[in-house]
């Protein structure tokens, strides 16, 4: 199954996720790719909430916001410090380089807009594309360990591909379209949350007919076989139960593929909830 073959399947087993990463404005959607590093979205998302309640999701307000109310407004997504000084950064970056107008990067070519990005502290790659195809629009790759994982075993790649291979591959499926861009990350991230864990479930996994699920290769430290009989059978009432409400499942749950913030170019990015799907936040959040 190529990369392009696999975004089809994606589509067809999970719809439109282009809702997929709800908020208010591109500023916010940077904020919580920031805020998601290392912890989970329901964490990130009541940082977002707390910054919106003290007025600091814009641009010229975040940029010239105190560090102490920073890190106290968002203290719920852990590394508060270190983070607070990223959001503030960023904000300046926004204010200052950009004229308050975080949209305004798109006047820049896709390679310009990623260097900018990676420029700033606490911004790695998986966070930069993250930004470019959420609050920008973007046609890039966003390449996470969801799509390390996957992407060899429907045998898009070999097994444990470059960083770069990957990206390669995604980009060839996107082929500068953005909203083929969002749906290949949201759908990996589904896919991978959902049936095709460290530990695959593949009899509950809608690609089961056509995955040539190439296992064998350990991943994450665990077997990437396909699970028991006993666990094909839990997968089975998890998928049903997923169907009904399957990002609702995810609340609260540690990120896959999360790495401490800070730790190299930028943190990971895990799920962002489906509009509507949030408790209590509505539209609201990263
Ligand atoms: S869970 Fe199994 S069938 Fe589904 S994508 Fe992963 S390896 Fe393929």
């Amino acid at each position: 199954m190529t990369a392009a073959e696999l975004l089809r399947a994606l589509r067809q087993a999970f719809g439109d996720l282009g809702t997929w990463w709800p908020a208010e404005s591109p500023f916010e959607v940077a904020v919580g790719a920031l805020l998601v590093q290392a912890v989970t979205w329901r964490q990130a998302a009541q940082a977002v909430k707390a910054l919106a309640v003290r007025g600091l999701l814009q641009p010229h307000a975040l940029a010239a916001a105190r560090h102490e109310d920073v890190a106290s407004a968002i203290r719920p997504a852990l590394f508060h410090q270190q983070k607070a000084r990223y959001l503030i950064r960023f904000a300046q970056f926004t204010e200052r380089d950009l004229a308050g107008d975080l949209r305004s990067l798109c006047r820049y070519p896709l390679a310009e807009q990623e260097s900018m990005l990676l420029a700033l502290p606490g911004v790695g790659r998986e966070t930069a594309a993250a930004i470019m195809v959420y609050a920008l629009g973007e046609a890039a790759a966003v390449v996470d360990a969801y799509a390390m994982r996957i992407l060899p075993r429907v045998g898009a790649l070999a097994p444990r591909p470059p960083r770069s291979a990957a990206g390669a591959a995604m980009a060839g499926a996107i082929a500068g379209r953005p909203e083929r861009a969002r749906l290949l990350h949201a759908g990996i991230v589904e896919l991978g949350r959902l049936h095709c864990r460290p530990e695959p479930l593949c009899a509950s996994c809608p690609l089961e007919a056509f995955c040539p699920k190439l296992l064998g290769y350990p991943v994450d430290g665990r077997s990437d076989r396909p699970a028991s009989d006993a666990g094909r059978a839990a997968a089975g009432r998890e998928a049903g139960n997923a169907r009904g409400g399957r990002l609702a499942a995810a609340q609260g749950g540690r990120r896959e593929g999360s790495r401490p913030v800070g730790q190299g170019r930028g943190g990971g990015l895990g799920q962002p909830q489906r509009q509507g799907k949030r408790p209590g936040r509505g539209h609201r959040g990263a």
